[in-house]
């Protein structure tokens, strides 16, 4: 179906042309933004052409103004405390999670001991990761439609493949914050391999190894593709080991050499960063010429190739060092990779690639600009989402929770969200009536606890269950999410064999601004929902202890005192009225009340009938 499109102005009618959606490597270090325009890819330049690369610093001036990139470069040795940078490192962290990281950052990290999310201060404002990610997305943001001349709202970001839900979580609210409607999260080693064109055919089947070494942080990844869909089979790296360590080598190579001074390095700020501007020029110098050279303030700066690459070496070890674990976790030998791709703009070092080529026997991919692969992939991930790609469905993860409906209308999730496509999860449950015959199987979508509160995808129901006592037939509910999106739930009960089953196709029938909608809704509502959902599993609990009881006082009629049932049906009845109007807590109160009560009646009652039992066997 196409849409057609009538423009205002005019009049004239036009063929709907779709959207562009961009892609966005939100990195440590350098960000950028990529778009596909007639399936070729463009990473987006800055206004004199020239850099596509974005510095992930973001600086608040002192007037209020907020600085996005090269220009809150500059400010780095000039106010450090007003300057952020690496911000990723910090997304969906709490305080505790960052014990450690905060030393080694310039700016003020606000202390808690709380589990809390981290904060940072500047003058009297608290920041928060997302919204300083979220200056660096509307950059981006600007800079894109300033290229394309029109508004962009959608867009594809890339996080490590290590990220888990609240770093994703935390992206995608930023995104959200900048104005961007987010598609789709994609793992950055995913992205490189689309860039690459590995995946793209559905048929392809290929293991493949990613190795991402930027500016502060080094991540190794090996991933299967296997009809379109990735899996991250491991991954390992270290989140302090960067282009910045090379950096400081070679600082520490002029200190030792007396061509810069240690103490004016320390406490000259200006100074300072000059230095490590150099340092960093050496580096990029000798990643093409044998020698580096220059003349600061009279004393000679200067670096040689093999020099360098002694100095470099441990750091490269090291990263071999997370090769090695991740093959072991993949459980895989290097002659079984594929292809090694190579990503972030440290792997222009020859000695990087010579490395990483050698460990794995085999040349390395390096044909598309390292530190743009990222950006590209996402792009070509957006490209997809857009439609424009028609032969490729890529699914990688279910954005909302699949489950179904227990007792009291709580949502019980089966496959959760966030999960690898396919995916296959089962799960027990049982009757809770005796000789119930029939079970409504409803399947919901969604994060609510209530399923009032997420979105109906179907029922059926599973009939024919032989009668039983509740809680005695064993029914298994199976979720098979096939890599086309479609979900069939099965329910059998196994003691008798009878099944039943639903498909669904309208799994992925929901805009994203519902979805967000939804993802929304249950972050504000996760107190209130928690308190719902474990008063209804204490009433839930009460209920099958209250028809229990009655079940108890009528089969040992005979056996208890007319006190001890007077007493029982008292219990019992403060347990109904506190299901009927009473807190969690007051159910709880009653269940145990009626609980110490009836423990030592049932014992002697299960004694009884044991000795009945015994009565008329003889024993020899
Ligand atoms: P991130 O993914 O962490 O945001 P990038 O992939 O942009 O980082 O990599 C930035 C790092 O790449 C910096 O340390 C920079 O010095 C380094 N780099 C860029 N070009 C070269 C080069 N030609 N030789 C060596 N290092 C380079
Ligand atoms: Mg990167």
């Amino acid at each position: 179906m196409s849409k057609i499109n009538i423009n205002l102005k005019d009049g004239n009618i036009s063929k709907d042309k779709k959207d562009v959606i961009i892609g966005i490597d939100l990195g440590t270090t350098n960000s950028l933004v990529a778009y596909i325009n007639d399936g070729e890819a463009f990473p987006v330049k800055d206004e004199q052409g020239i850099h596509a690369l974005v510095p992930s610093i973001v600086h608040f001036t002192e007037d209020g103004n907020i600085l996005v990139g090269e220009e809150a470069k500059k400010m780095l040795n000039v106010a450090p405390e007003r300057s952020i940078y690496s911000v990723k490192r910090l997304m969906g962290k709490s305080y505790t999670d960052l014990k450690k990281d905060s030393d080694l950052l310039g700016y003020k990290v606000i202390e808690s001991e709380k589990e809390e999310l981290v904060k940072i201060s500047i003058d009297d404002r608290f920041y928060s990761p997302v919204e300083l990610s979220a200056e660096i997305l509307k950059y981006l943001k600007s800079r894109i439609e300033k290229e394309l001349k029109k508004e962009v709202s959608k867009a594809v970001i890339t996080v490590p493949a290590y990220f888990n839900d609240t770093q994703r979580q935390a992206t995608r609210d930023a995104g959200k914050l900048a104005g961007l409607d987010v598609l789709r999260i994609v793992n950055e080693p995913t992205a490189a391999s689309l860039a690459y064109g590995i995946g793209i055919s559905k048929e392809e089947s290929k293991t493949v190894a990613i190795y991402d070494l930027g500016g502060g942080t080094f991540d190794i990844s090996i991933l299967e593709i296997d009809n379109g869909i990735f899996e991250v089979l491991s991954t390992h790296g270290d989140t302090y080991l960067g282009g910045d360590d090379f950096d400081r080598n070679i600082i520490d190579f002029w200190v030792n050499n007396k061509a810069v001074d240690p103490v004016r390095l320390q406490e000259d700020k200006r100074y300072g960063q000059t230095v490590r501007m150099n340092a960093e020029h050496a580096k990029i110098t000798l990643s093409s010429e044998p020698f580096f050279s220059i003349n600061l303030e009279g004393s000679e700066l200067s670096i040689d190739t093999e020099t360098y690459e002694k100095i470099s070496s441990p750091l490269i070890q090291k990263t071999l060092e997370a090769c090695r674990m991740a093959m072991k976790d993949a459980e895989l030998e290097t002659h079984e990779i594929d292809h090694v791709i190579m990503v972030g703009g440290s792997t222009r070092m020859p000695i990087v690639r010579n490395a990483v080529s050698t460990f794995f026997s085999k040349e390395v991919d390096i044909s598309l600009n390292p530190d743009e692969v990222v950006a590209i992939g996402a792009a070509i991930q957006a490209d997809i989402l857009a439609g424009n790609r028609k032969d490729l469905l890529l699914l990688d993860i279910t954005p909302l929770s699949l489950g179904i409906e227990t007792v009291g209308g709580l949502m019980d999730n089966i496959i959760s969200r966030n999960s690898k496509i396919p995916s296959r999860q089962a799960r027990n449950y049982t009757t809770s009536i005796d000789g119930q015959k029939n079970l409504k199987v409803s399947v919901f979508q969604g994060e609510r606890d209530m399923v009032a509160d997420n979105r109906k995808l179907g029922e059926f129901i599973l009939s024919g269950i032989p009668p039983m006592p509740a809680g005695i037939p064993k029914i298994q509910v199976k979720f098979n999410l096939d890599a086309d999106g479609i979900l069939t739930v099965e329910a059998l009960e196994e003691r008798s064999g009878v099944t039943a089953q639903i498909e669904i196709r309208s799994q992925y029938g929901i805009s994203e601004e519902d979805m967000g909608r939804m993802l929304l809704s249950s972050i504000q509502h996760a107190q209130s929902d928690k308190e719902k959902r474990s008063l209804i599993e204490a009433q839930t609990e009460a209920n099958a202890i209250h028809l229990a009881t009655i079940k108890f006082i009528s089969q040992n009629e005979n056996f208890l005192s007319p006190e001890e049932k007077e007493q029982l049906n008292i219990l019992n009845k403060n347990i109904r009225d506190k299901i009927d109007s009473g807190t969690k807590d007051e159910i709880h109160t009653a269940m145990e009340e009626l609980n110490a009560y009836s423990a030592p009646l049932a014992h002697k009652a299960l004694d009884q009938h044991i000795g009945k039992a015994l009565g008329g066997t003889k024993i020899e």
